[in-house]
């Protein structure tokens, strides 16, 4: 059976989290989709593989990592409000301000743990928690299978961050043109 990217990224978790060693859930869709990978996807673990290999009726195989979930916590104390934490945060699950403390918005937090390696001074923390779906805004979704709606909300809050950081590169460059 084939199926297209779009149906196998609908199955995916949508954090981002790049663990698969794709640029994202759809790109990873895509190598899926090719035959090119199949059990690289460690926040969706054994799930995910099942899930896939329902739609490609392949042989379920062990995933090749898995991930518990965890929330990133900030230490507030020692955040020094550089803002690199929320330019990795594909989510927006950040807030924050130049020179100001910045925190988790916990219940949009997916647990990529892409804002880890950026912070400078190793202020964010991953803590394991006991949810099993993230983030937590969709947990008590009217959806009857809340694993699917928390993917389809991260995924349309990935989507919309990148549209604002279209626009905002848009406007610099409008005002670099404007000043030539
Ligand atoms: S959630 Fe899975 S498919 Fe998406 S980027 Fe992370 S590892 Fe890759
Ligand atoms: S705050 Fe949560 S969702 Fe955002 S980058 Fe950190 S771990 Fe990922
Ligand atoms: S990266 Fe670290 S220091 Fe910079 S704003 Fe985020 S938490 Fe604070």
């Amino acid at each position: 059976m084939t199926a297209t990217a779009a149906a196998i990224d609908r199955l995916l978790p949508q954090t981002q989290c790049r663990e698969c060693g794709y640029d994202g859930c759809l790109p990873y869709a895509q190598a899926v989709a090719t035959g090119e990978a199949y059990n690289l996807c460690a926040p969706g673990g054994a799930t995910v593989v099942r899930d896939l290999a329902t739609l490609l009726g392949k042989p379920l195989v062990a995933p090749a990592k898995t991930q518990a979930k965890a929330l990133a916590r900030i230490d507030e104390t020692a955040c020094i409000g550089c803002t690199a934490c929320i330019r990795a945060c594909p989510v927006d699950a950040i807030m924050g301000a130049g020179k100001l403390m910045h925190t988790v918005i916990a219940d949009e937090c997916t647990g990529c743990g892409l804002c880890v390696a950026p912070c400078p001074v190793d202020c964010i923390h991953m803590q394991p928690v006991a949810d099993t779906v993230l983030p937590r805004a969709r947990r008590f979704s009217l959806s009857a299978d809340s694993r699917f709606a928390a993917a389809e909300h991260a995924r349309a809050r990935y989507l919309k961050r990148n549209e604002r950081k279209q626009r905002e590169a848009d406007e610099r460059k409008a005002m670099l043109a404007e000043r030539e």
